[in-house]
């Protein structure tokens, strides 16, 4: 079939092979006309998509990076355990109580609260917290994203209240996993971790890098139809950023066109899908959300931690921690996507691939 072909069928509402969409992300990549021509009509189709399920609305959630201690070894990842230049901070739950209020009288309805794996942070703790903001705002939804798990553990923090998780899978193939990540990391445990959540009943949140080292077309095509099979209710792509005190320091960032057209057709794929316009693709374009938006993304996720712990937060190199990033910001972001006819909602915003 001629790429062209392939996308109209995935339009249509087929299931593309590995192979036809690998050839269409190949395609792609390999730019030229074809490659304009293919992400137009994508991108197009996608942002039609969003409107239809969710409207132009650009939904908030107020992110709490509440530690910087991880015991994982991800070679890409600036927090990684073997980062001795790392800054490690965590956050008490009194502070993390007081970034929700704080995020609650600014207007935000959800929390995420995202970490390294930090052993510190026991079921015992986490309950804790978790109940502890659902009391204080009932009507907020509670995000955890906290890495991998046992069963007991997303089944305690669950009743806890906490409504939904993100934990993206990284890679769907096995042999890219494992030259991301050290042996002890898996990408059976990675599905296993996703699949209990879901039979939870959390709102689940996988997702990928783009452009991380050795990453091929294939890996890509695997990443979007492992998407496909597990249907999560929301999925996190970006730009995979090099970090300096990483192994990965070397490798180039992905490129901003390779992640509009995964997030395009992710919304095509998946078209219910709460799809964020990342942080990290705020970083490698000015415009980069606005153009996350524009191909089909509608989530962003401002920082609301505590100012003086952002730039320890440094899951990779210049990472977006002030400015419009950040909740205090709200209005400049408003200002930004109005230019794209899209208005900011903060309510929950529950996704609606359920
Ligand atoms: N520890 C948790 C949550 C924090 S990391 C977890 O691993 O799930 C959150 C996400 O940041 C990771 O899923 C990864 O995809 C992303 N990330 C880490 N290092 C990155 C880098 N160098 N560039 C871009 N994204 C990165
Ligand atoms: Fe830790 Fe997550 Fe970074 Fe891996 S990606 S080192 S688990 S914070």
């Amino acid at each position: 079939m001629r790429v062209n072909d392939i996308l109209e069928m995935i339009i249509n509402g087929g299931v593309p092979t590995k192979k036809e969409l690998s050839e269409l992300i190949e395609t792609f990549r390999r730019g030229g006309d074809i490659a304009a021509e293919i992400y137009e009509r994508a991108r197009g189709v996608a942002e039609a998509l969003r409107d239809e399920h969710y409207g132009r609305r650009v939904f908030l959630r107020g992110l709490i990076e509440f530690t910087s201690y991880c015991k994982n070894n991800c070679y890409y990842c600036g927090l990684r355990r073997d980062n001795k230049n790392a800054e490690r901070y965590r956050l008490t739950e009194e502070q993390i109580l007081e970034c929700c209020d704080y995020g609650a009288s600014l207007g935000f309805n959800t929390f995420v609260l995202q970490g390294g794996e930090d052993g510190h942070f026991t079921d015992e703790k986490l309950v804790s917290i978790v109940s502890k903001i659902k009391a204080a705002h009932p009507k907020a939804a509670v995000t955890l994203s906290v890495g991998e798990r046992s069963y007991d553990s997303y089944k305690a923090l669950r009743a806890a209240g906490a409504d939904r998780f993100l934990l993206r899978h990284e890679s769907a193939t096995d042999e890219h996993y494992a030259k991301l990540h050290p042996e002890s990391l898996t990408l059976e445990n990675r599905k296993r971790c996703l699949y209990d959540l879901k039979s939870l009943g959390y709102q689940v949140g996988a997702g990928f890098m783009v452009g991380s080292p050795y990453q091929t077309s294939e890996n890509l095509a695997a990443d979007l139809l492992f998407l496909r099979e597990l249907q999560p209710q929301m999925v996190g792509i970006g730009p995979f950023i090099p970090h300096r005190d990483t192994p990965f320091r070397d490798y180039t960032a992905g490129g901003l066109e390779l992640v509009l057209f995964m997030l395009a057709l992710t919304r095509i794929l998946l078209p219910k899908v709460l799809l964020p316009a990342t942080t990290a693709l705020g970083t490698i374009a000015n415009d980069g959300r606005e153009r996350g938006v524009l191909a089909g993304a509608n989530v962003v996720m401002p920082n609301l931690s505590p100012i003086d712990v952002r730039k320890k937060y440094l899951l990779y190199n210049d990472k977006l921690c002030s400015g419009d990033e950040t909740a205090e910001h709200i209005k400049e972001l408003a200002e930004r996507f109005s230019k794209i006819n899209c208005v900011l909602d903060m309510s929950r915003g529950d996704s609606k691939n359920i």
